[in-house]
This record gives structure tokens, sequence and C-alpha cells, in this order.
């Protein structure tokens, strides 16, 4: 479980993510993306500044540290669920007064876009230079909201930015790497350009090369998209999914090429060198080859090894917000009454791993949750709440993305890298001081790693 997405106000009335208000009480909302939390808000002791809302003579919160580190095992819902937020009483006097401001509390300011048509209700920490949330600050290119002859560019803006911020929430609460390669990293971070194709072409393209992803903003236009998705035979398209697909084209830049985890990589994608362009030509002249369902999680993901690898990135996002989603809400799947044949240990990338059965659990917790859901959406004539099968093969490399992403291997990389850079540094300036180069020790410290 990350973090869950059931919110409650400190009234009582539920809340979600996409929230700056509460609909019953009014009071503001604001993510904190670090804690996984959406809290009610109250004004902080100065101008612009917001703290977590405390009725009066209520015990202030523990500091975020101590309650919920950005780790794999939050469970917020255990400390900000019912039993704990101080709801309206029963006789319905309303919520009791707020507490003033006390030092100790973490402030925070609101992110500059939340007046934008972006609407964004993430938290900016009062100390952060910065004056957009860690999702807004990975923005380049945003659409002209000025422009009379696309006056709906702020309407499909602001769908985009909301399926960003699941996207990056998911990302900061699964301890990736998520720095902005415009003001954050420029060597090895993220950014985003959302375009429009002008009238008179050339179409823009969505997708991914070397940290920026560009999407084209028309996939927010749904009657667009969906003609698109007919057109490319696609059983799902959307933006959210686009996020999830790209976003994988960079973390394997990121954590896969060159690393010690290419052996497995080849073993179960193939080989990445087979030319990208004519694999794309040939998927797009011939179409998937015909047993891929034995293979793929999708048609798509047969074009090419990176495909295949951004397609099960995907899909492992899908499931990890999904599950986190059901599970925060309560919903289990042990009392489903459903003929179901699990998948077994052996299909895994590593079966003899410590950790290889609960990754199983989460596996057939997720195949059941999602025979159901799709028989849901049935008996509402809507299309398949999730419409693919996993055949085993998938299975294996969906654990290997697991153990990519829970191994948090990069960061060995970074403080090694880091390492590198300060003995380079040093040589330097022991060459600058005439001293021989190599007298330079190579040192290393955690607390110099510049992005987390
Ligand atoms: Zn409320
Ligand atoms: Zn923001
Ligand atoms: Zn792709």
């Amino acid at each position: 479980m990350l973090a869950g997405r059931n919110y409650r106000c400190h009234c009582g009335q539920p809340v979600f993510f996409r929230n700056s208000k509460c609909l019953a009480c009014g009071t503001p909302l604001g993510y904190d993306c670090e804690r996984g939390l959406l809290l009610p808000l109250m004004p902080g002791p100065r101008e612009g500044t917001w703290q977590e809302w405390q009725a009066a003579g209520a015990p202030a919160a523990a500091p975020p540290d101590d309650v919920r580190p950005p780790s794999l095992h939050n469970i917020p819902g255990q400390e900000s669920g019912p039993g704990v937020a101080p709801a309206a009483s029963a006789e319905g006097a309303g919520p009791a007064p707020a507490q003033p401001a006390e030092s100790g509390e973490p402030l925070y300011k609101r992110c500059l876009n939340l007046s934008t048509p972006a609407s964004c209700n993430w938290l900016v920490p009062v100390e952060d230079a910065a004056d957009m949330c860690r999702a807004c600050r990975l923005n380049r290119t945003i659409p002209d909201l000025t422009d009379p002859a696309l006056p709906d560019n702020g309407y499909l803006w602001g769908l985009v930015e909301l399926a960003k911020r699941r996207l990056v929430s998911a990302l900061i609460l699964l301890g990736l790497p998520v720095a902005s390669r415009i003001s954050e990293d420029p060597e090895r971070g993220l950014m985003f350009d959302f375009l429009r194709s002008p009238v008179n072409g050339p179409h823009i393209m969505t997708g991914h090369n070397t940290g920026l992803i560009t999407l084209n903003v028309d996939e927010a236009d749904d009657a667009k998209r969906e003609a698109v998705r007919k057109a490319m035979r696609e059983p799902y398209r959307t933006l959210l999914g686009h996020f999830r697909h790209e976003v994988g084209h960079y973390y394997w830049d990121r954590l896969i090429a060159g690393s010690s985890w290419m052996d497995g990589f080849h073993e179960l994608f193939g080989d990445e060198t087979l030319d990208y362009a004519a694999s794309l030509q040939r998927n797009y002249d011939e179409g998937p080859p015909a047993d891929w369902p034995l293979h793929y999680v999708s048609a798509y993901a047969s074009t090419h090894p990176w495909e295949d690898w951004a397609e099960c990135w995907a899909h492992y996002l899908h499931m990890r917000d999904a599950i986190d989603t059901a599970l925060s809400f309560g919903l289990s799947v042990d009392h489903f009454d459903l003929e179901f044949i699990p998948f077994t240990i052996d299909a895994l990338y590593q079966p003899e791993h410590p950790d290889a059965e609960q990754f199983l659990t989460f596996l057939n917790h997720w195949t059941r949750l999602t025979t159901m859901l799709n028989e849901m959406s049935r008996s509402m004539g809507l299309p398949d709440f999730y419409p693919f099968i996993l055949p085993t093969e998938a299975v294996a490399k969906l654990h290997f993305i697991h153990l990519v992403v829970s191994s948090r291997s990069w960061l060995q990389e970074e403080e090694e890298a880091t390492g590198q850079a300060e003995k380079a540094e040093k040589a330097e300036e022991v060459a600058n001081a005439g001293e021989p180069a190599d007298a330079a020790p190579a040192q290393q410290s955690q607390g110099q790693r510049q992005n987390p």
C-alpha cells in the first residue's frame, strides 16, 4: 500500500484527491505530496501560509517525519480516519473552531497553479524557494491560455494536469526520483511539454525523449482521443495511461540503461538495440504477431522491447494505484465469490525472492478485483474497467519492474556519481595547488546527494 486515496475533511465529509475545498463546510484542502495526504487547512501565522487544520484544544499533530516518512509502507488511513480526525457532532453542531497557529507545525504555501485552469491543490513547504509544487514545476511548456482561436486550451490543460498529478503523486510515494529537469536536475530530471498541433501541421506526437515527455493536448478531448483509440484498435486510451506509459521510457533510461538490471531486462524483454524505427514501421504495416496475447500485456507491447517495457511499467502503476485505492476504502477480494485459477509462484521473475509471495498475493488480488470490476462495468453498459488479460510471461516482467522499483538501486548509483564528481572536483583543486591529482581521496556522503 502506498498512501491510500481515502481522505476526510475535519468535518467528517469524505473528500477526494482533486478537491481544493470541502464541499460540505468550505474548508480549504491541500495535498501534501510527500505524506500522500489531502489535508484540511487553516491559515498559518504569516500571510499566505497554511497549516493542517486543528480543532481548538486538540493535540497538535506530530511532525510529518515522525508520522509517515515517504515510504512504501505508509497507511495514512489509520491515522487520519474518522476515529482520529475530529468529526462533526451527531447533532450537527458543526466543526469546532480552528485552533490558533502554533510554532512547530509544518507550514505550507499553495501552489501558484491553484488559481489557473490547472486548479492545482498541491501544497509547497513554506521554506521551499519554488512557488510551484513538485508536479507543476515539471512543466516546461503549457498551452497558450490567451489564444482566442483556442478557447478550450485552459479546460483541456486542466484535465491534463489532473492526470499528471495522479501520476506524480504515485511516483513520489513509490520513492522514485522525480526532479524537474528545468529547475532541479538538468542532467537527469523530467519535464513536460503540453502542445497542440497547429491547424496546418505538423502533428504533435505524444512521446518521450531524454527526460522530456511531450503530450498532444488533443488527447484531453474525449471525442478526439476516442476516435484515435478506435482507429488504432486499442482497448484502452486515457491521459493517465499516456503519462504512465511515457514515464516508463524515462525510467528505463534512468534506472535500467547501463545498470546491473540490463541482463534481466534482456532475458525478459529482449534486445533493445533492434532498429526502433523499423520495428514501429513493421507494426504499422503488418500489425502485431498473431500470438501476441501469449507474450504481451498489449498488442502495442509487441512492437519493440522498449514499448513492451513501457506498457508493463504503465500496468504496474495502474495496479499499484488501483489496489491502493481499493485497500484504503476497505475493499477486500477475500469474500468475492469468484471462480479463479490464481497465478503460481513459478510465474514470477525471481520466485525465490523473499518478497515473492507478497507480490504474488498482490497480483492475484489484482486479477480477482479486475474480474469483478469488469463485470460491474458490464452491468452498467460501460467498457471493461480493465480490458486486458495478463499472460504468464507478462507476470514475470511485472515482477521484474516491482523489484527494480522497490530496490531503489538508483540511489547507490547517484551516490557513486556524486562521489565521482567530488573526486574530480578535489583532483582539480589539488592539481591547481600543484599536488599530484590522484592524491585526492574519493569522498561520498549521503547528505550531499542533490536529488532524492
Ligand atoms: Zn469539511
Ligand atoms: Zn501544482
Ligand atoms: Zn512508448
